[in-house]
């Protein structure tokens, strides 16, 4: 009998994985080969070697990515640059322009305000929240629409359901970084998105040990997309391919243990008195806590918070922690604290932070799988001293 999977906790385990078993394999072992002997394949993308992405390790992962977030395809990165960079110079050719949410994640922002214009394409910064603004920045020359389900380091929610809308009605090709969800607690397509982008690097592998990146979506973007990759080079290696799709198998446990983390932190942090201001779309008093609850699944393990201090509180804060590590990314066993300003941000100018409201003091916490207790108490010391 056919099998069949239906709800994602399985799809994580058994979707995509080869049938039969290679040699009665219970885990997809790495296939270690950069090439593969020919067998007749007609199309260039067809012929099996590592940088079209196309060895088992690579094949097994696209049906898997695919299958949770109910896409028709996807394919994996070398990260997720490579994804949201290699999606957005398939769908746009010189001479376009984008509309983007103004809060993008750091390397996203700079790749349009740094390196757009070398390729002949032209964007303009949307404010996710205000549909009506929209219409104002389109040009005969927009082909697309770019926002972030959950935004970084902000913790916006944009008004996801306006922005597929917005697409349908002005023929545009709608994408969304679904990192910070990641498919337990958001699938994209189910709400109309024609591609979601992924740093596999974060939730997804959930282990901090690999570079890795992924496009989900329509099956006609994906087959543009996979030529693209081939040029441009941003193949996923098949030892990391190995790791991503190991990492994976544990992300719903992953996930809702950081998504109820992430609550009880925020709700610790927003009662104390040294707090001057949360960010994590869970809390009711959050701006799109409805929106959130209405899309989402789950909130996330990612927050960012400001003390009443501000910079210098924030950084005598980081220093008094003992649990936590002080490093860039994020999605990973180990709870991470960051100032975006110096390092996910650094890239923008002081002026464009502040605009945003990416102030000096703000510090990012990615919530990792410790005990809850342990570091709210870890927290509660750091605030005294
Ligand atoms: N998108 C988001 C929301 C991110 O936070 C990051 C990295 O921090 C990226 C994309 C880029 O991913 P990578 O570092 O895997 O290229």
């Amino acid at each position: 009998m056919a099998k069949t999977f239906t709800r994602i906790e399985t799809k994580l385990i058994h979707a995509g994985e080869p049938e039969p078993r290679i040699q009665g394999a219970v885990v997809l072992p790495i296939f270690q080969t950069a090439q593969y002997e020919y067998a007749g394949e007609g199309r260039y993308e067809d012929v099996r070697y590592i940088r079209l992405n196309n060895t088992p390790n690579h094949l097994a992962l696209h049906r898997k990515l695919a299958a949770l977030e109910n896409a028709e395809a996807a394919i994996v990165t070398a990260s997720g640059m490579a994804a949201i960079s290699t999606a957005l110079l398939t769908i746009l050719r010189a001479g376009d322009h984008l509309l983007a949410q103004e809060h993008l994640y750091g390397g996203t922002h700079t790749f349009l305000t740094k390196d757009f214009a070398a390729f002949g394409l032209s964007y303009d910064f949307i404010d996710g929240d205000d549909p009506a603004s929209w219409e104002r920045k389109l040009k005969p020359t927009t082909r697309a629409i770019y926002v972030e389900s959950i935004s970084n380091p902000l913790l916006h929610v944009a008004d996801l359901k306006a922005v597929v809308a917005f697409a349908r009605a002005h023929d545009l090709v709608s994408l969304i970084d679904n990192t910070f969800t990641s498919p337990i607690n958001f699938r994209p397509a189910e709400w109309g998105f024609d591609l979601s982008l992924h740093s596999g690097t974060k939730y997804l592998n959930g282990h901090s040990d690999i570079v890795a990146g992924a496009c989900i979506g329509r099956a006609d973007l994906i087959e543009r997309i996979i030529p693209r990759l081939g040029h441009l080079g941003g193949t996923l290696d098949p030892h990391a391919a190995f790791l991503l799709h190991r990492g994976m198998k544990t992300l719903a446990v992953r996930m809702r243990h950081q998504n109820e983390s992430a609550l009880k932190i925020a709700e610790f942090l927003e009662r104390h008195p040294a707090v001057a201001r949360v960010n994590y779309p869970g809390l009711e008093n959050h701006p799109a806590h409805r929106r959130a609850k209405e899309l989402f699944n789950g909130f996330s393990g990612m927050l960012s918070f400001e003390l009443k201090g501000g910079a210098d509180a924030a950084r005598r804060f980081i220093g008094a922690t003992t649990l936590p590590i002080v490093a860039p990314s994020l999605g990973g066993p180990e709870t991470l604290l960051t100032l975006p300003a110096t390092t996910s941000h650094s890239g923008m100018t002081p002026e464009e932070r502040r605009r945003l409201g990416v102030t000096d003091g703000l510090i990012r916490v990615s919530v990792g799988l410790e005990a809850t207790e342990e570091l709210i108490e870890d927290f509660n010391r750091a605030l005294k001293a």
